[in-house]
């Protein structure tokens, strides 16, 4: 195809470059950053905006943190790549503190949430198998969750726009509706070999599992024979105020989904999952040629630092507290905007009572960067280390736009 490209001066990048790309994004044609620093990012036309998004949860430290630099940089001159044919120290070494602080035994790296969610998917048949049970091959999933956008995961999410025209459909899962409990025991058969479930929703609208809930889950799990995955790609690495959000729940998992805050903005996930479930993963069961490649494994154990650091969690939860006193106050004076205030830690959603397009958009033509979530939602996402400044700093742009909305 040629193209005849015609320049934006002002970025150097012509605006029809897109035409070279599959439709299935639509960014904002006149916006491009062309670099961060922490909770900033900045266009060359000077602007700043305050970055509440944080790539949709994934700059979990923001842009350009030193130590994370540092751990590419200096990776990057050593070793960048030799395949899972060798050992990786620096796998082996994430694998290892990652296991360490949390329920897990063995860990899988693959290079995004969906992969952490097949290897997921994997690890509960590969398990009914091995011990016998290969007919439980079916897993329950809740509606209008978000898995990932492989066959399998879509079909896992029980979100009807997500298969749409990509049948077939089955590929062994079944749904309830999210949270009802109730049901579960109606859907469980013998050929149900686990369920699988979000901890905190977040496409889907950002939704916390309650305490009860998960440990209903726990329960039916381990009476029935069946094993527990937490998708918490975008809901772990701190996020929630804990290392993982199923600790604010009393309860552990077989397996645990990570990605998007591991590696910090550079591309990793893991598949976590206990000795029960991992002593069969053997060779011959599941590989990735990228995952937990030398450099990815550099930079997850270095964010795995930063996480680690202490008073981290407390900030987030802190930023968290504030920035929800903030919201909940727009919620009672501006009721014709915003209706309430959801999330867990640093994933905030507020629900909308205008189209949330158009408080997304306002907010951003005021230099503020957030996210969108069903149910009408906006959803706010800072990084972790977000500072009591930029929290200052959002909240005052949340509140200007939201009461210039308000319906007098
Ligand atoms: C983003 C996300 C995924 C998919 O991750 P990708 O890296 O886009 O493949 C899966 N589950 C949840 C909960 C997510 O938020």
């Amino acid at each position: 195809m040629q193209v005849a490209a015609q320049c934006d001066t002002s970025t150097n990048v012509p605006f029809n470059e897109r035409d070279a790309l599959w439709p299935n994004y639509s960014p904002p044609q006149d916006l491009i950053f062309t670099h961060g620093s922490g909770t900033e990012l900045y266009t060359d036309r000077g602007e700043t905006y305050i970055d509440f998004l944080s790539g949709i949860a994934v700059t979990a430290f923001g842009h350009a943190h030193p130590h994370l630099l540092d751990a590419l940089s200096t990776q990057s001159k050593k070793l960048w790549h030799v395949s899972n044919v060798f050992r990786i120290p620096e796998a082996e070494k994430l694998a290892k503190r990652l296991a360490a602080v949390s329920f897990a035994d063995r860990i899988f790296f693959a290079n995004s949430g969906t992969e952490a969610i097949e290897a997921s998917i994997k690890a509960v048949r590969g398990y009914q198998a091995a011990i016998g049970k290969p007919e439980r091959n079916r897993i329950i999933g809740m509606s209008d969750s978000f898995h990932g956008r492989t066959i399998a995961a879509v079909a896992a999410s029980g979100n009807p726009s997500y298969v749409q025209n990509f049948a077939p459909t089955d590929h062994g899962f079944d749904h309830i509706t999210w949270g009802d409990m109730a049901s579960l025991d109606a859907v469980i058969n013998e050929k149900t070999a686990g369920v699988i479930v979000e901890t905190v929703q977040g496409e889907g609208g950002i939704r916390p599992l309650t305490s009860q809930m998960l440990n209903h889950l726990r329960q039916v799990c381990d009476a029935r024979g069946l094993l527990l995955i937490l998708d918490e790609v975008q809901c772990g690495v701190g996020r929630s105020g804990k290392l993982f959000a199923y600790e604010t729940f009393g309860i552990e998992p077989d397996i645990l989904a990570a990605a998007k805050g591991l590696g910090g903005g550079f591309p990793i996930g893991a598949c976590l999952v206990s000795e029960k479930v991992g002593q069969h993963m053997v060779v011959g069961t599941h590989g990735s040629t990228f995952g937990g490649n030398p450099l990815a494994a550099a930079v997850g154990n270095a964010v795995l630092d930063l996480v680690l650091e202490p008073g981290l969690l407390e900030n987030v939860l802190k930023q968290a507290n504030t920035l929800r006193a903030g919201l909940e106050e727009l919620v009672s004076d501006c009721p014709s905007v915003l209706s309430k205030v959801t999330g867990l830690g640093l994933m905030i959603g507020a629900k909308c009572a205008i189209p949330n397009v158009e408080l997304m958009t306002a907010l951003r033509q005021s230099k503020l960067l957030v996210g969108r979530a069903g149910d009408n939602m906006i959803r706010l996402l800072p990084p972790l280390n977000v500072s009591d400044m930029h929290v200052t700093q959002a909240l005052n742009i949340l509140g200007k736009e939201v009461r210039r909305l308000e319906q007098p």
